[in-house]
């Protein structure tokens, strides 16, 4: 991060970010605790450590890809992220906004990448809880009917999502109801305001090492690692439900 900008100014004084103004609200806390700050805000302008040993998602995820995913993609996101928050800090100090559009397009793709990547590695684990409970249960089965059913369209979702993207569970905070949304790349076709709770990422790095073209199978696995404790954690701690 650069020196001469802080989180706080890069943030208030973004502007174009409609996406960074609810980060700060809607990322998890205590799996990824080291980055916060006073004001209970999460740095994300820095590669936070994973929660778990590199190897602790096999056989599901190989230790290989959970390596070059964290410490190469991930990171890369947030070094453009800080890139494209420096760019505007010149833009404003100058007064020459001469390169907004690509500035903006640019800071949509990385904001929208650190976001997910933040909730990707933060609700999966070794932990084996096959299925979620409490509140999170109940609005599974109100909003999907039962919690089969539920995977089955999240799971045909995501191995259907076109090219690089994502499977999205969402909180929709107008009609307080839960939704399922494809994003391709990190941030095209989202709803606005929801809430992302738990995603699966369908970026071949996220699995081609160990599954090459079998995206099904993949996302068929990734029902074993999710950790349902935590996607409650979040309905429960930034959804107002
Ligand atoms: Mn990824």
């Amino acid at each position: 991060m650069p020196s001469e900008i802080t989180r706080r100014e890069a943030l208030s004084g973004a502007g174009v970010g409609a996406a960074l103004g609810v980060l700060s609200t809607i990322l998890p806390g205590s799996a990824f605790a080291a980055g916060k700050s006073e004001d209970n805000a999460v740095d994300l302008l820095k590669l936070p450590a994973l929660p778990y040993p590199d190897d602790a998602l096999e056989p599901v995820i190989d230790k290989e890809t959970v390596k070059i995913h964290h410490g190469k993609h991930f990171a890369g996101y947030i070094a453009g992220l800080n890139k494209n928050l420096e760019a505007l800090a010149k833009a404003r100090e100058s007064g020459k906004f001469d390169d907004i559009k690509c500035i903006s397009k640019d800071l949509a793709f990385n904001a929208s990448g650190v976001v997910l990547h933040w909730i990707y590695f933060s609700t999966i684990g070794p932990v084996s809880s096959k299925a979620p409970t409490g509140k999170l249960l109940e609005l599974i089965n109100r909003d999907f009917g039962s919690f089969e059913t539920f995977w089955k369209q999240f799971a045909a979702a995501t191995k259907t999502v076109e090219a690089s993207g994502w499977g999205v569970l969402a909180w929709e905070p107008f009609s307080k109801k839960l939704m399922i949304m494809q994003a391709e790349k990190h941030q095209n076709l989202t709803s606005w305001g929801a809430m992302p709770l738990m995603v699966c990422d369908v970026w071949e790095h996220a699995y081609y090492l160990k599954y090459q073209n079998r995206r099904p199978e993949y996302v068929d696995n990734f029902a074993k690692i999710i950790n349902w404790p935590k996607v409650e954690e979040r309905l429960v701690t930034y959804c107002s439900i």
